[in-house]
């Protein structure tokens, strides 16, 4: 609803005025990010179950502003969105992680995979699919090598347009993950017209395995779904020899999370990966 003129002064609080303020700083040094190489990324090991080999790995953004310090991506991906100017940042951590990827392949680690997260602002534009091709054949990296994590929210408003694009990209031979999953609303029919190669189980469900009986119950009903369907599994946050026991015993695929590794830059996660295993 649209508040009249003289209403509005009561509703814009100073804590709405200091986060709209941050909103618009943020936004305005992001304008500069890109330029000035401020951001990064770092990358986070899916690491196998049953045999501790890592297949792939979750590029994730870090950005380090000379004057605000480290921001964290879940404070400015959202005003990125809202501003689109995460249209801009979301294709070079696509270009900057696909050629990351190809590097690693010519040192050696022939098969590593990565997986990159994916905007729902980027996922709509139709230009996408021609993007992720081109980014892919300049550096030779198989389509397949590359996992793109979306939410359940991009199938949301429009299921029809969602299931057309994710046919447009599978089609193109990339591979399609549902990150957090179990926070939205995607329905079991939906999964599976999608053909989602992999569920991100999400942390929330995860953290409190050893306690909480409730969210033991929802994630090996979600392992068992996922099996009955056809699909990998993942764990995030994965922080506990405890959880990652439980998780084993219910059939989990994968695991992500502090108890193996945080988000490394790329040449420390080098190191981890070379003195984990042989390539
Ligand atoms: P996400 O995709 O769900 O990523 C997982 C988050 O959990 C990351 O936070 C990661 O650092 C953190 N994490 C990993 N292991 C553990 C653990 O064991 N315990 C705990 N407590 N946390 C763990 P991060 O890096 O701060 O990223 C936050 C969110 O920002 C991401 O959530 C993702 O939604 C978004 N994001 C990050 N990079 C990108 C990007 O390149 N593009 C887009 N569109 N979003 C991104
Ligand atoms: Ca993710
Ligand atoms: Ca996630
Ligand atoms: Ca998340």
């Amino acid at each position: 609803a649209k508040l009249d003129g003289r209403n509005t002064y009561r509703f814009f609080t100073p804590e709405m005025r200091a986060q709209s303020l941050r909103a618009l700083q943020l936004e305005n040094a992001l304008r500069r990010a890109l330029e000035r190489n401020e951001l990064q990324l770092h990358y986070q090991p899916q690491v196998r179950i049953r045999t501790g080999r890592v297949h792939s790995v979750e590029a994730l953004l870090r950005w380090n502003h000379p004057k605000l310090g480290a921001i964290s991506p879940a404070e400015f991906i959202p005003v990125a969105e809202d501003t689109g100017q995460i249209l801009q940042i979301g294709e070079w951590v696509l270009r900057s992680a696909v050629q990351q990827l190809r590097d690693w392949r010519a040192a050696g680690l022939t098969d590593l995979k990565v997986a990159v997260n994916l905007s729902a602002i980027q996922f709509h534009q139709p230009q996408l699919p021609d993007l992720i091709s081109q980014i892919l054949d300049a550096s030779c990296v198989p389509p397949e090598a590359l996992e793109l994590e979306l939410t359940e929210g991009v199938a949301v408003d429009d299921p029809r347009a969602a299931t057309a694009t994710m046919d447009q990209l599978r089609a193109r031979g990339v591979r399609l993950s549902i990150d957090d999953f179990g926070t939205g609303y995607s329905s079991l029919s939906q999964l599976k017209r999608f053909q989602i190669y992999k569920l991100k189980i999400d942390q929330s469900f995860v953290q409190d395995l050893d306690h909480d009986g409730n969210d033991r119950a929802i994630v090996s009903a979600i392992i068992r779904m996922a099996q009955a369907l056809g699909m990998q599994t993942t764990a995030e946050g994965v922080e506990t020899e405890a959880q990652l026991q439980f998780l084993r015993d219910m059939g989990c695929d994968e695991a992500q999370g502090y108890y193996f590794s945080r988000p490394l830059p790329p040449d420390e996660l080098l190191q981890f990966l070379q003195s984990r295993q042989v390539p």
